[in-house]
């Protein structure tokens, strides 16, 4: 997998750095733009990434600190301890997420770590939404419970209300 040099150079411009060890664009923003990179499990340098599915989209980035602002964080972990089934959907994504990363190579150092608190809190919707964006709906719950709560609140364009949609 690589990642064509006018897709890296656009993702350059939304981090305002190099980006390091990306592999794939996983999901694009309705313009096009990428809106979240696959990174491989170690770094060119050698250091370990968990964090495989990045947003890079800075208007979802922004949107995505607006929800944690308001609380969603402390009320979605609070109904994992509350839900039996949230938190079994929820282990499933973290599982999920490792055996995709798993075929990028094997990094020992991160073994059954993966991103935005899995599996038993949540502390990064950032990470949440990468990761529902790039497997599609049904993978993770509470990604994907992020994902509905942009579109319903319109902060991002890139993430649109139901009603503008225009994808189908
Ligand atoms: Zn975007």
């Amino acid at each position: 997998m690589t990642v064509a040099p006018d897709d890296a150079a656009a993702i350059a411009a939304q981090l305002g750095r190099t980006p390091r060890g990306m592999v794939a664009v996983a999901w694009r923003c309705p313009s096009g733009t990428p809106g979240v990179v696959t990174t491989a499990p170690r770094l060119p340098d050698g250091t370990p990434f968990p964090t495989m599915y990045y947003l890079t989209c800075p208007s979802l980035t922004s949107a995505c600190s607006t929800l944690e602002a308001r609380g969603v964080m402390a009320e979605m972990s609070a109904r994992l301890t509350a839900d039996p089934e949230l938190a079994a959907a929820y282990l499933r994504a973290h599982d999920a997420y490792l055996a995709d990363r798993a075929e990028l190579g094997d990094v020992p150092e991160i073994d059954g770590v993966s991103a935005g608190g899995m599996p038993g809190r949540v502390k990064c919707l950032h990470a949440l939404v990468a990761h529902a964006l790039a497997a599609g709906e049904g993978v993770n719950p509470l990604g994907d419970e992020a994902v509905a709560l942009l579109r319903e609140s319109r902060l991002s364009a890139c993430l649109p209300h139901e009603e503008e949609r225009t994808d189908g």
